[in-house]
């Protein structure tokens, strides 16, 4: 039996569906994010994990209990930290880590030692006499992680907790929330709309769209198999041709990945590839680099193909309106349910 288990879950607010047969398994110490675009439903399947909100239908088990409505923290014992941080701001940080030690009686040298160690995990020993407004914003999330942390939670529920700091601090967050929750074997559901977040933390992605589950699966499977257009959407880019324009005559529209997509001069593309290759002729409409890979867009009989490839020379091998050439094998062109 899995540790959490989300069996059916419906819900609806003012007799509009926000959440639709929602299925879910999860097991002991996994670490899985809720992905999809705003309003799907993510915080609301979160708040009913926690029991927060009730579900019109279904139900949660966490390590076998049945999560009931308005139980109270001890008895569900689980972990929850939101998008505010929502910290004690007249509390010191080592008081609002203690808080949920205290409420359960836990004698205050062993307060003390817990405290200790879950602040040195997080690399925030010193702060312990701050207050909220005395912490930079990554410091603050860090004291709400680890006030959510000391408990030892049967299940951690983390609803955005990044989306206020800073590119740089998140980058570092990510790592070190992923670092923790391994080292302490926490289970973990993570709530997040940034695709990249999901999958470079998660063990599995829960992809939502509209209140239904799309896709529940590895980072590896979502990106390279994504079970409908919205996932293949959602997720990276894809480029959708025609199956005419590829010589695919029965396909509909075709899904080719941009990286999948080889840029060469039109003179070379003959010599290039292996016989069953796909070899297109274009325009070079646009060139940018978007950091450690360029982006180049080819217009080939009216539509655009997108073609990533890792920057490593100064600017574009050819100049805008050039005629170019794409090689794509074919076996990287897959097609997908609507
Ligand atoms: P975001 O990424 O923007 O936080 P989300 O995916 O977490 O979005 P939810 O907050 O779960 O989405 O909301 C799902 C839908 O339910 C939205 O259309 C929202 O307006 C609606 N909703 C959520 N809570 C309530 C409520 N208490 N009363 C009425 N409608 C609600």
């Amino acid at each position: 039996m899995s540790y959490v288990q989300v069996v059916n879950i419906d819900k609806s607010f003012q007799g509009r569906q926000v959440l639709k047969g929602i299925e879910l398994d999860i097991e002991k110490g996994e670490f899985v994010t809720l992905l999809g675009p705003s309003g799907c439903g993510k915080t609301t399947l979160l708040r009913i994990i926690a029991g927060l909100e009730r579900g019109d239908g279904g139900k949660v088990i966490v390590n076998q209990r049945e999560i009931q409505e308005g139980q109270s923290k001890k008895e569900q014992n689980i972990g929850m930290v939101f998008q505010s941080y929502a910290l004690f701001p007249n509390m010191t940080a080592f008081e609002n880590i203690a808080f949920g030690l205290k409420i359960k009686k836990i004698p205050s040298a062993e307060i003390r030692k817990q405290v200790q160690e879950v602040m040195d995990i997080l690399s925030i020993t010193g702060k312990e006499n701050n207050y909220p407004h005395q912490m930079s914003g990554g410091q603050q999330q860090r004291v709400a992680l680890a006030r959510a942390l000391v408990v030892k939670p049967d299940l951690l529920l983390l609803d955005e907790p990044l989306s206020a700091v800073d590119a740089k601090v998140r980058e570092s967050a990510r790592t070190l929330i992923r670092d923790v929750q391994r080292k302490m074997g926490i289970t973990t559901i993570f709530v997040t709309h940034d695709q990249l977040e999901a999958l470079v933390m998660s063990d599995r992605i829960v992809v939502i769209n509209n209140g239904e589950v799309m896709q529940y699966g590895t980072p590896e499977q979502i990106y390279h198999k994504p079970a409908n257009k919205f996932v293949a959407q959602f997720i990276g880019t894809y480029n959708f041709v025609p199956g005419t324009l590829v010589g695919l005559p029965k396909a509909d529209e075709v899904c080719i990945r941009p990286e999948h997509v080889l840029l060469v001069g039109s003179d070379e593309l003959s010599q290039m590839g292996e016989a069953d290759d796909i070899k297109l002729q274009g325009t070079l409409e646009n060139f940018y680099i978007l950091g450690n890979t360029a982006r180049a867009e080819v217009v080939v009989q009216g539509r655009t193909i997108v073609v990533d490839h890792l920057n490593r020379f100064a600017g574009s091998r050819f100049a805008l309106k050039e005629e170019v050439g794409l090689l794509i094998e074919k076996k990287a062109c897959t097609t997908l349910e609507s």
